[in-house]
Formats: structure tokens, C-alpha cells, sequence
């Protein structure tokens, strides 16, 4: 209908226009020269009209030929992405069916028709690595991270191949480098943590770690590493600040603060350390350089004075007491231990030291067996145990060199708590 009416309109208007042109009087005049031309207005008006449709019809010819090629290559481009996008569900399909040969055959024909775009890079990568072809990953992954739009994504998956092949150094570059495009990944920082460990670059591992991180253990461990004894006082007094009952950190911490002429404040790091979880390594740092032994037991009184029956308590009272020739005074402790009967071997193995200095050493070899036997029933001294294997250490270290773990030497001893001690 409204075309109806539109096409009405537009003739109603070309009849009038005509009609007017008709009614339309007077000539044109045009002189060249000895030349002369006389048309009337009318005819004028519609041959102009006409050689403007003329003109324009011919432009239009022009540009739509010198548009030609580039409509067909057009043409051309839609067929082969639509092509592509059909090569690429069929490289999902047979990713997803473990068919990884086909992926690659289907990933390459995409690639052909469509180009090297991010997407098809990433399923080329995913492709090669179903088929175990790392190199062929790699390329496509490199690719990618040369790209400004697809460059995260490439060197994630760079990150991943690293890993993955033990490269902990280049696992740390390039994460490195990712956690600068993507700031807020958080399980960046997670990996860059990771890779810091199995570096052994303990300091970068501890910037990096969130608070679930062994910080104390940490922070000693870097506090080993630093060169400057600045920064380690500051390392070590963070690392007793995170855990006091870390004894390698009480008695770093503490040692330190001896060293640079404050030993008051030393002896009180040891005794907070010492009520957060009494260790013999506090234990023999606090009366480490005091050669008197009557002040000796003085001192571990006064060390022990929160912590009278546990057993590190005893063993250390006992030890000093031995030592200033008070065999009653050690006796009395050890046998305390005893009768709780949870006494490990240092108890009996301590009591044979007293019955030699009360009795002498041939008088004490008849009592020596019975004792020995004891000792041999008794739980074992708690050491440095690694958690993972179970190795045993001298000493606390970050590093577990038996099965290559970091973090996981702890004191076997550490269950006991003193708060359970004080209330047996
Ligand atoms: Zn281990």
C-alpha cells in the first residue's frame, strides 16, 4: 500500500515537473566563435539532465570494476574462515578424543586458510603436546607470546613447559615477565614462590609467599644467604617474630643480638622462645657463655621457672646440675621424669653420667645394664626430621638434601607442647 502510494507520488511528481518544464519558455543561447547554437529551455534543462545520469552511470560502472578484486578476494577470505572455523571444531573434537595426529592434521589446515590468529595458535600447542612433540608446543607458544594481544597466553604456556621439564631458572624468568602483564594473577605469584624454592633463593620465595608459608623458616633461611649482617639481624628478628617457638630462630635471633652488645635483650628473646616451646639448643645458648657453673644453674632456674616439668626443663637442670657436681639435684629431676613415664634416652643415658659420678665408674657398671636397658625401651631423642622422607639432621636447614624438599625439617620433639607439660 505504501509503496503504492510512493510510487504515485513520485509520478504525480515527474508529470508535473514536465508540465512545468513544458510551460516553460525562452531559449539558450550558445556562441563559440563564428558558431551559434539556439536550444529552447526546456529541451536545454532535460539534455542536462541527461548527460548527468549518463556521467554518473558511467562512474558508477568504473568503481564497481575497480572493486572487482577485491569483492572476489573478500569473497574468498569469508570461504576460507568459514572453512577454518570448521577445521577448527573438528581439531577440538579430536583433541577431546585423544586423537592428537588429527588435531594437528585439522590445526594446520585451519592455520593455512586463517592465518597464525592466537586461537589457532594455542589449539596448535595444546595439539603438539597431546602428542607428546614439546618442540612443536614450544614454537606455537613463542608465537603467541610475540603477539601483543596473546602474549599472557604464550608465556603461560612457556611457563608450564618449564616446569614441567625441571627449568626452574627459566621458570622464574618467564614468570617473572607474565606476572608483569597480568599483575593481578595471584597464582603467578604462586609460581614465581615455587620456582624461587626449588632455586634456593629463599628471600625471593619469602617475598613472594602468602601467609600460609612457613615465613619463620623462611626468613632464617634467607637470613643465611644475606650478605649484608644488616639485613640478616633484620631477616632473623622477623623470623623469630613470626613463630617464637621456631628454636633456629629464637637462637639465631638471640645470638645476634649478644653479638652486637646486647645481651640482656638476647637472654630475653631466649626465654620467650624457651616458654613458647623449650628446645635444648635455647638451652645451651642461654648458659653458653657463662663458665661458672654454680651461676649456670642460677640461669636455667631462672630460664625454666615457667616450664618446671617439661621435660627439656628437667633434662637441662639435671645437665647443669651434673656439670656443678649436684648429682642429688640431677637425680631428683631425672627420676621426676621418669615416673611420668614418658623419659626418652637422654634421661637414662644421663643417669648413667650421675651414677658414675656418685659411685665411680667401676661401681656404676653393675647399675649400667639395667639403666642401658631402660634407655633401649625408651622413645628415642627427638632430632631434626625431615617430614617428607624421614631423614634425620644435626642440625635445622632449609633444604632437605635426602629428597631435595624445601621447608620440611622439623624438631620430632615438637608435639610436646609446654602447656601440656605444665598441667602433667
Ligand atoms: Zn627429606
Amino acid at each position: 500500500m505504501r509503496v503504492a502510494i510512493k510510487t504515485l507520488l513520485v509520478v504525480g511528481l515527474v508529470v508535473a515537473a514536465i508540465l512545468w518544464l513544458a510551460g516553460l519558455g525562452g531559449t539558450v543561447d550558445v556562441r563559440m566563435g563564428e558558431w551559434f547554437i539556439g536550444i529552447s529551455l526546456p529541451a536545454a534543462i532535460v539534455a542536462l539532465i541527461l548527460l548527468f545520469g549518463t556521467v554518473h552511470g558511467f562512474l558508477r560502472i568504473v568503481s564497481w570494476l575497480r572493486g572487482w578484486p577485491a569483492r572476489r578476494r573478500q569473497k574468498r577470505e569469508a570461504r576460507n574462515r568459514a572453512e577454518a572455523d570448521r577445521s577448527l571444531t573438528r581439531a577440538l573434537v579430536a583433541l577431546a578424543a585423544g586423537r592428537a595426529e588429527q588435531a594437528r592434521i585439522e590445526v594446520d589446515r585451519a592455520r593455512a586458510l586463517a592465518g597464525d590468529t592466537p586461537h589457532l595458535l594455542l589449539l596448535s600447542a595444546e595439539a603438539a603436546r597431546a602428542r607428546g612433540d614439546e618442540e612443536g608446543a614450544t614454537d606455537a607458544f613463542e608465537k603467541l607470546a610475540g603477539r601483543e594481544d596473546s602474549r599472557f597466553l604464550g608465556l603461560r604456556g612457556l611457563l608450564r613447559q618449564a616446569e614441567a621439564r625441571g627449568d626452574w631458572s627459566e621458570a622464574r624468568r618467564i614468570a617473572a615477565e607474565a606476572h608483569k602483564a597480568e599483575p593481578n594473577a595471584e597464582w603467578l605469584k604462586t609460581a614465581r614462590a615455587a620456582a624461587a624454592l626449588r632455586e634456593r633463593d629463599w628471600g625471593e620465595a619469602l617475598a613472594l609467599s602468602g601467609p600460609e608459608a612457613p615465613r619463620a623458616a623462611l626468613s632464617l633461611a634467607a637470613a643465611e644467604q644475606a650478605e649484608d649482617p644488616l639485613k640478616a639481624a633484620e631477616l632473623e628478628r622477623q623470623a623469630f617474630m613470626a613463630d617464637p617457638a621456631f628454636s633456629p630462630a629464637v637462637v639465631a635471633h638471640a645470638r645476634r643480638l649478644v653479638d652486637t652488645g646486647s645481651p640482656r635483650r638476647g637472654r630475653a628473646v631466649l626465654r620467650e622462645g624457651w616458654a613458647a616451646a623449650p628446645h635444648p639448643d635455647i638451652g645451651a645458648a642461654y648458659v653458653a657463655e657463662e663458665p661458672d657453673a654454680t651461676t649456670r644453674i642460677k640461669l636455667v632456674d631462672e630460664l625454666t621457672r615457667d616450664t618446671t616439668n617439661h621435660p627439656e626443663s628437667r633434662l637441662l637442670r639435671a645437665q647443669v646440675a651434673l656439670q656443678a657436681g649436684l648429682t642429688g639435684r640431677a637425680r631428683q629431676d631425672l627420676q621426676a621424669w621418669m615416673e611420668t613415664g614418658a623419659a626418652d634416652r637422654r634421661c637414662y643415658d644421663l643417669l648413667v653420667q650421675v651414677e658414675r659420678a656418685d659411685l665411680g665408674d667401676e661401681a656404676a657398671r653393675e647399675k649400667e645394664p639395667e639403666l642401658l636397658r631402660l634407655a633401649a625401651d625408651a622413645p628415642a631423642a627427638p632430632t631434626w626430621r625431615c617430614r617428607r622422607c624421614g631423614a634425620e639432621h644435626n642440625r635445622w636447614k632449609p633444604l632437605c638434601q635426602a629428597c631435595d624438599t624445601a621447608g620440611e625439617i622439623g624438631w620430632s620433639g615438637e608435639a610436646v607442647r609446654p602447656s601440656e607439660a605444665r598441667a602433667g
